[in-house]
């Protein structure tokens, strides 16, 4: 992403990101195109580079925005009908650091209605089309930004990963989807799905990209209490590092572990039937030959209790959904009921218009495991399991460096294929979720295509904290794509 170079200004590049977004309207991509604020700003850092001025990383560069950051250009809607006409009086700090770096935002990517889905079609704004076959879907919930990346409309885009929702799309666009550890980046300024399941990443096209994009946005910050150092200080935890105290470079700044340390990639066993597309088996199976031939040992892995990530991840998610939903009433944000006689039917009246089915899916699967009589029984249960997918994931890590996995078990599927049966929808998530729950990163890298010539993605999953050099590790894979 070199932009601050005068060969090319920020004016050039976004007058050139936004024909593409127009041109590629069909897609349904974007929930709002910035015209007039991207080139006002694009103006304003040109001015800048004219004038000797200091400019950022990512002078120029154009993105998107998925559509629940929270920031004061445009509305921000979460892709759901109970947030149109909100306008954000704050900016997210994931966007604020990108934008103290340059990145001009040239508009907000349309999501499945507060990220809960895999496909987009849960949207407000109708599907998202994948970018190579206009009778499939995106994937989800970030299916806009995946499509913005993969058409070449932008450089990067924002994403937000609570179960799957960066990795999946990007697997079915062919493009780089890196979900990090959780804490990793401040999820101010960020709607809210799941907070203890939440992370924010990016879409990119190659793992450099990702690697600059995570060394801006990660960090601490005092309006998210759950996040951790920088990525470089993040680094520093990983298992593989070839000492104990990791070096420095020359201004003192950690290093990660060299992707040299890594030896021993693992293979989850339970992953290896016939629920996962052929195709794909045969994608990581290749990976694996060619893993062996560079001198890797590849270590199967016996992860049991992964079977039960998608069950305990239904539970806990929605329970926390529905926690996080109930702020919208219809007094606050955005849309507003007006065929109420009293406040209740206001309430009713807003949450039942504004919500789409899959939301109030949730909201009543959230309640019921949390009610008193249902507990123990099922939110107490799921959150025991979640004990045991950390400790299976911790334990997995004594015996390999990074674990490679399908992302999902198939390719893009058709629009409508799955939309009207939730379980169908809900097994899409069955490689993606218990990262999620575990609080691991994970990265979506393209791994070639189907006979069909859709795209195949596979991820590499990593130990808490192992956020950088998991992407130096891609690095290895994408040099023999
Ligand atoms: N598809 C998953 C779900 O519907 C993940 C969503 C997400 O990561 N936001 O819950």
């Amino acid at each position: 992403m070199k932009v601050a170079n005068k060969k090319v200004t920020a004016v050039r590049l976004v007058e050139d990101a936004l024909k593409k977004a127009h041109e590629f309207e069909d897609y349904n991509i974007f929930t709002f195109i910035d015209d007039a604020g991207a080139l006002k700003k694009a103006c304003e850092i040109d001015r800048r580079i004219a004038a000797g001025e200091e400019v950022g990383r990512l002078a120029g560069v154009p993105y998107a925005l998925k559509d629940n950051f929270l920031t004061p250009a445009g509305e921000t809607t979460a892709s759901a009908h109970i947030l149109q006409g909100f306008n954000s009086p704050i900016t997210a700090t994931a966007v604020a650091k990108l934008e103290a770096e340059g990145a001009i935002m040239i508009g907000r990517t349309n999501l499945d209605a507060f990220a809960h889905g895999s496909s987009t079609e849960n949207s407000y704004f109708g599907p998202t089309l994948n970018a190579y076959d206009k009778s499939r879907v995106a994937g989800g919930s970030s299916g806009g930004s995946a499509v913005a990346v993969a058409l070449d409309i932008v450089e990067f885009a924002t994403g937000t990963d609570t179960g799957g929702s960066i990795r999946q799309p990007a697997s079915f666009n062919g493009v780089y989807g890196f979900k990090p550890t959780y804490g990793c980046i401040s999820r101010y300024g960020v709607v809210a799905m799941a907070s203890s399941t939440d992370c924010i990443g990016f879409f990119t096209k190659s793992p450099d990209d990702m690697d600059l994009l995570m060394s801006i946005a990660s960090g601490k910050d005092s309006k998210d209490l759950t996040t951790l150092d920088d990525y470089y200080g993040l680094s520093t935890g990983h298992a593989t590092a070839s000492s104990p105290t990791s070096p420095t470079d020359s201004v003192g700044v950690p290093q990660a572990a060299s992707p040299v340390d890594v030896h021993r990639i693992g293979v989850v066993k339970e992953f290896d039937n016939e629920s996962v597309d052929a195709e794909i088996r045969k994608a990581l199976e290749s990976k694996c030959k060619l893993l062996k031939s560079k001198g890797y040992e590849i270590v199967e892995l016996d992860m049991p209790a992964l079977k039960y990530a998608l069950a305990a991840y239904y539970i806990i998610v929605p329970a926390e959904v529905a926690s996080n939903l109930s702020r919208y009433d219809g007094v606050r944000y955005g849309f507003r009921s007006e065929n109420s006689k009293d406040l209740n039917g206001l309430y009713e009246n807003t949450r039942e218009e504004g919500f789409m089915p899959e939301n109030k899916r949730r909201i009543m699967i959230g309640n019921f495991v949390l009610s008193s009589g249902f507990y123990d029984a099922y939110f107490l249960k799921a959150a025991k399991v979640r004990t045991l997918i950390i400790k299976e994931y911790e334990k997995a890590f004594e015996t390999c460096d990074f674990i490679l996995t399908p992302v999902a078990p198939n390719p893009a599927f058709k629009l409508g294929e799955k939309v009207n049966d939730p379980v169908a929808m809900y097994l899409e998530d069955l490689m993606s979720v218990s990262l999620n729950l575990a609080g691991v990163p994970g990265l979506a890298i393209p791994a070639g295509k189907t006979a069909k010539g859709l795209p195949i993605g596979l991820q590499i999953v990593g130990p808490r904290r192992s956020d950088k050099s998991l992407i130096e590790f891609a690095k290895i894979l994408e040099d023999e794509e």
